[in-house]
């Protein structure tokens, strides 16, 4: 599917819920929000329902996301039938990590190809100071299981901010030790992220190679997203970095988002959409539902607007409920 701006749109992100047993700073409340009932959010079968159209439409692969993805009941028995759908080749999780050492081997029987788990630090205090829990030996603990399923890729995202005792340093020799690559993610001013800075790029490059030596960019392509990688002579693995903010990757977009409730979201940051569920929901036909997606893809934004002040079409969405 080619949308509006000539861009080939073919990957989808999923938000199977928006609960978290993690509450990081910059992407929830402390309180928690306010939860939505379970009548609301998508079932298993409507989300297949769904991406069996976007299949039709040439969609070809889909991430999982939430809130947190496998605080949802038998993931795994969607991530399955997901896989099942003709034509979609690649179908990932994004987690933190936390419940991932028990569900690993089920995900990964049902087909799970990669999964990013989002790990900021290493060090227990900051990590207990960030997520407002104390689980990071269990973030470890669903990384080492992991490492144990070569079917399953492995990647480790970190957003960087000015958080006292982060140390990438730290974070990147870990992924190091442990063969995986890692990626940095700039904060996005969306939701919570606005009240953060954000460390760019360039900054955690300089950072990172007073330690490593020189990073040389690295050409191949790796992972299906916005993400550019660099390489170290000292460093097996790959360091990488989606830099939404400093490095604006609108152009070359290639996503779509689905919320838990069933909203088609087609830019991160503005609130543009279609309502999908309703329509599922009363009974429309494929062919009604293709229409509908395919008009939403053709009205995608030709790109965000972060840099810019007084944005008056923002999202009102907090990044837990949109899935990242
Ligand atoms: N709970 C899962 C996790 O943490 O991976 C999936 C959902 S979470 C919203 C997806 C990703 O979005 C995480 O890597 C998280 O760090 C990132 N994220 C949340 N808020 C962000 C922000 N304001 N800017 C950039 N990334 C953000
Ligand atoms: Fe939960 Fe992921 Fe948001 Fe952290 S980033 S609060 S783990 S949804």
């Amino acid at each position: 599917m080619i949308d509006g701006c000539g861009r080939k749109i073919d990957y989808i992100r999923i938000s199977v819920t928006d609960r978290c047993n993690l509450r990081c700073m910059y992407c929830m409340p402390e309180e928690g929000v306010e939860m939505v009932s379970h009548e609301e959010i998508l079932s298993f079968d409507e989300i297949v329902h769904v991406v069996r159209i976007l299949s039709k439409l040439g969609f070809e692969k889909v991430k999982i996301t939430g809130g947190e993805p496998l605080v949802r009941k038998n993931l795994k028995a969607l991530i399955k039938d997901i896989k099942a759908v003709e034509g979609i080749k690649n179908v990932t999780l994004t987690t933190n990590g936390v419940l991932l050492k028990d569900q690993i081997e089920g995900l990964a029987a049902a087909g799970l190809d990669a999964v990013n788990v989002s790990i900021d630090t290493l060090n227990p205090e900051v990590f207990k100071k960030i997520t407002r829990r104390d689980e990071l030996e269990k973030v470890k603990a669903g990384i080492k299981e992991t490492l144990k399923y070569k079917s399953v890729a492995l990647k480790l995202n970190c957003v960087p901010f000015n958080m006292e005792g982060q140390n990438l340093w730290e974070l990147t020799d870990y992924a190091k030790n442990e063969g995986i690559h890692v990626r940095y993610i700039e904060m996005m001013p969306i939701g919570f992220g606005k009240e953060y800075g954000c460390l760019k790029e360039d900054e955690i490059v300089s950072l990172l190679e007073t330690k490593i030596g020189k990073l040389e960019p690295y050409k191949g392509k790796l992972g299906n997203g916005p993400c550019h990688y660099y390489s170290a002579e000292s460093y097996d693995g790959k360091i990488g970095f989606i830099s939404a903010v400093s490095h604006k990757f609108c152009g070359d977009c290639n996503r779509v988002r689905l919320t838990a409730t069933g909203f088609l979201k087609n830019c991160l940051q503005f609130e543009y959409g279609s309502d999908i569920k309703t329509p599922l929901r009363s009974g429309a036909s494929d062919d009604e539902l293709l229409s509908l997606i395919r008009e939403t893809i053709m009205n995608k934004p030709k790109g965000h607007k972060f840099t810019e002040n007084n944005i008056s079409e923002e999202n009102n969405h907090i990044m837990s409920q949109i899935g990242g």
